[in-house]
């Protein structure tokens, strides 16, 4: 299982996560709901910092979380209570940040398409820094900086070019993705920058992909930066933060996914030696294993070619599967006693199962060919759902979004409440 050690199967055959059993969770706030572990989300924080510190560098070093990955106020007040800093993508992240009590002076403002009401907010909140993806990007903040009479933070997006290895949706560092500026037109942007009189060069940026299972990508990046870092110091133009991303990827099967630690070792031997702050960007392997999908099977059919279960959980709520042909473990909630085998694992496949949700298109799938031993009514968990989940989940088909349930030892909170059909339409009207 991809999340040993928060999520365990008690000696009655129920799962846990921390000290509280799922089937519970599912009678209190219904299905599908999504289940975070608070210990899980502080885990992975920390994570980051030892490795940091063990380099000597968690001084100069702010761990971004990206709010996109999963953007519940719960776990936003999670992280900037642990003093985490936060990567935002819209205006609408900003507010949520602040929302959730994190502090503005620790955010970056990533994203290709900032608006001129995005940039205001931001700059009323005093972030710490726009990363800037384009030229006419620059020419905008300069001049919604200087009708508010202020000074804009800016570190340039820089495309090192890099094959991240990762799947084509999700590759964002190659000539022809369109997040960032080329590596060959940085140095004159940033000339245009200082020239420009309401912006501050701050810093420099880059961030190749996400879900990268190997180090060396994102260390050759690094390596590509620091000489354009080296380059802009000798014109005058001295940086004062390299941040160099998220992307780590995680466990969802059998991926050899790099700790924290090995990950980091690599970039920052790149980075050793170096006085400029140190910013990361790390949001999946935050919080992806730190969350699950609690769904019910509604009805099986069992077919002569194929077996389907359908769940109450569907592309909406989860489309990783349907999107990017995601793999998730799923596993029963509870296994009788007598059927548990060694480990805690089920010990019997009766049949394999289309794992699918009740919306009208035949992309909506959570898992293909799963050997589970089924009656309507049982309980499944979607593993490492915790991630790229809820945060992309929509209302198609008028589906209420998931209740979302943030454990704490044995405390449960509900940091988001089920969605009414109500709500679903009240923003809506009928002609007159
Ligand atoms: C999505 C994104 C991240 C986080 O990526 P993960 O793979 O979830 O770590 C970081 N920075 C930027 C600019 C992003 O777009």
């Amino acid at each position: 299982m991809s999340q040993a050690g928060i999520i365990q199967r008690a000696a009655d055959g129920g799962l846990r996560i921390e000290d509280v059993a799922l089937d519970a969770i599912a009678q209190q706030f219904g299905t599908p709901c999504y289940v975070y572990s608070r210990a899980a989300l502080a885990a992975a924080y920390a994570g980051y910092r030892e490795a940091l510190a063990t380099h000597g560098v968690a001084d100069r070093a702010l761990v971004c979380y990206a709010v996109k990955a999963n953007s519940n106020l719960g776990i936003l007040s999670v992280f900037a209570r642990l003093g985490a800093g936060f990567d935002i993508v819209s205006g609408g992240e900003l507010a949520r940040v602040l929302a959730a009590g994190g502090d503005p002076r620790k955010i970056v403002f990533s994203g290709v398409g900032k608006s001129r009401e995005e940039m205001r907010a931001a700059l009323d909140a005093g972030i710490l820094c726009f990363n800037v993806e384009s030229a006419s990007e620059l020419e905008t903040l300069d001049a919604v900086a200087g009708a508010m009479d202020k000074r804009a933070p800016v570190s340039l997006r820089v495309n090192p070019n890099v094959d991240p290895k990762t799947h084509p949706y999700i590759s964002t560092g190659l000539k022809t993705a369109k997040f960032g500026i080329p590596f060959e037109d940085a140095l004159a942007l940033y000339r245009r920058a200082r020239d420009l009189p309401n912006l501050e060069i701050h810093g420099i940026d880059c961030h190749i992909g996400s879900q990268l299972l190997d180090p060396a990508p994102a260390a050759e990046a690094a390596a590509k930066i620091l000489g354009l870092v080296d380059a802009l110091a000798a014109e005058g133009i001295v940086l004062s933060h390299i941040d160099v991303g998220g992307g780590m990827g995680i466990r969802y099967r059998d991926e050899a996914a790099p700790t924290a630690a090995e990950y980091l070792a690599p970039l920052l031997q790149v980075l050793a030696g170096r006085n400029e702050k140190l910013l990361f960007e790390p949001g999946r392997s935050l919080v992806g294993n730190a969350g699950l999908l609690l769904t019910r099977v509604e009805v099986l059919k069992h077919g002569e070619e194929k077996n389907f279960a359908v769940v109450d959980a569907a592309m909406n709520d989860l489309a990783r599967p349907a999107l990017y042909d995601a793999w998730h473990d799923i596993v029963p909630v509870r296994v009788p006693v007598k059927k548990l085998g060694a480990g805690g694992t089920a010990k019997v496949a009766a049949k394999r199962y289309e794992i699918v949700g009740p919306i009208c298109e035949s992309g909506d799938f959570l898992g293909h060919d799963r050997d589970l031993d089924l009656a309507e009514g049982d309980l499944l968990a979607i593993l490492s759902a915790g991630a790229y989940g809820m945060a992309m989940s929509s209302n198609y088909n008028t589906r209420p979004r998931a209740a979302e349930v943030l454990v704490d030892g044995a405390n449960i909170h509900l940091v988001r409440r089920r969605e009414e059909i109500a709500q679903l339409f009240a923003l809506e009207s009928v002609l007159p």
